[in-house]
């Protein structure tokens, strides 16, 4: 058990988040591993204090503690502020999400053992945020130069794909591939209709990959065949890299393939700094409920531990999760039990703690 004491911001987010980061707490004390957190808020509801969802006291504190358990923060629709969730990546540099997807036993998928990682591009791409409003006088200037291919009052998002990028992402997924004793890369793009972005994607992750020439298996797919294999043939994958779009399409759809969204935990990488997050969202129907899967946020935890090199209490919650998943008693309804999030969250600290 590691004796070290680490300091980590907490976001508890908004909807489901605080009763899950709540429970995530609880059971990392169970896990022995010592954690000051420093608890800070952002989204909507800090807009009426701070002027903003995303005030500067967050990124201060990550920037001085260096790694953030983060709840979900909803993010409005078509009107209000953009994300707060790409902001914090951007303003972070926080260029890769990492999202592993593997099956648990007693979770009765129709779909046989997986265990593949995403590794999205997270900085770029049509999450850039360069849009046009239709009507706008970029917009009107874009739709002139399109020469007849944009209709007229069109609305515009840009997307945006530079090498320099595509080639961090690309060694980051490498280079997770050789740590993590992987076999293969998939990059996964749509280079047959966007020749110069995805095109540039792929031509770029083709060169990184001759580095790995002999150790790693290189290989490509276009993104709407990937969903078909992916669903078919989801034993096949390994690694997959991807654009930041595609990134965040297909990690639901791989969260679908192991149980769902509650099964689906995440992590947003940088340089200096890193950010743990499931892959869901605030599930607002859910919130204050007591009803939401802990899973992805403790796994999302989990590997937080292993960044803070807490290897071992990492390994004995992933084994406490397995082993509660596997007896079936305490899942939450989206696992097709009955449990709470609490009382499956207090099934994981039992297992914790006659592990210890
Ligand atoms: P969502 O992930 O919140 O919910 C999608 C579905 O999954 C819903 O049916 C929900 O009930 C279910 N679900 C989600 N988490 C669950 C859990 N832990 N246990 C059981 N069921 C769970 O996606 P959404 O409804 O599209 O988004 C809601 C809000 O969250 C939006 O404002 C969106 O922008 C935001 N969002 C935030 C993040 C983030 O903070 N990183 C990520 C995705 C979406």
């Amino acid at each position: 058990m590691g004796r070290k004491q680490h300091r980590v911001t907490l976001i508890p987010g908004d909807g489901t988040g605080p009763e899950l980061c709540g429970v995530v707490k609880d059971v990392l004390r169970a896990a022995g591993v010592r954690i000051v957190w420093d608890a800070v808020e952002a989204g909507g509801g800090v807009v009426e204090k701070y002027g903003t969802p995303l005030p500067s006291h967050v990124l201060d504190s990550i920037r001085r503690t260096h790694v953030a358990l983060k709840g979900p923060i909803t993010t409005p629709i078509g009107t209000g502020f953009r994300s707060v969730n790409v902001a914090l990546r951007r303003e972070l540099d926080l260029y890769a999400s990492v999202r592993p997807c593997r099956s648990y036993v007693g979770l009765g998928s129709r779909y046989r053992p997986i265990d593949v990682v995403l590794i999205r591009e997270n900085t770029e791409d049509l999450y850039a945020g360069v849009e046009f409003a239709a009507g706008s006088r970029e917009a009107e200037q874009i739709v002139a130069m399109g020469a007849g291919k944009i209709a007229a009052h069109s609305a515009i998002s840009i997307k945006p794909i530079s090498a320099k990028a595509t080639k961090r992402i690309a060694r980051y997924a490498f280079e997770f591939a050789l740590t993590h004793k992987r076999r293969k890369v998939t990059a996964v793009t749509k280079a047959n209709i966007m020749k110069f972005t995805d095109g540039l994607f792929l031509e770029v992750a083709r060169k990184v990959a001759t580095s790995y020439e002999g150790t790693i298996e290189y290989e490509e797919c276009l993104v709407d065949s990937m969903c078909l294999q992916l669903v078919q043939q989801p034993e096949f994958y390994d690694v997959i890299l991807l654009p930041n779009l595609y990134g965040d399409i297909l990690s639901d759809l791989c969260a679908g393939l192991v149980g769902g969204l509650g099964m689906a935990p995440g992590a947003n990488m940088g340089e200096s700094d890193a950010v743990f997050e499931a892959a869901h969202g605030s599930a607002p129907s859910l919130k204050g409920l007591n009803k939401a899967n802990p899973t992805a946020l403790l796994l999302s935890a989990a590997l937080m531990l292993d960044h803070l090199d807490e290897r071992n209490a990492a390994q004995r919650l992933r084994e406490a999760i397995a082993d509660v998943i596997r007896e079936g008693k305490a899942l939450t309804f989206d696992l097709g039990g009955t449990a709470g999030t609490c009382e499956m969250g207090y099934a994981v600290i039992e297992k914790l703690v006659r592990s210890c």
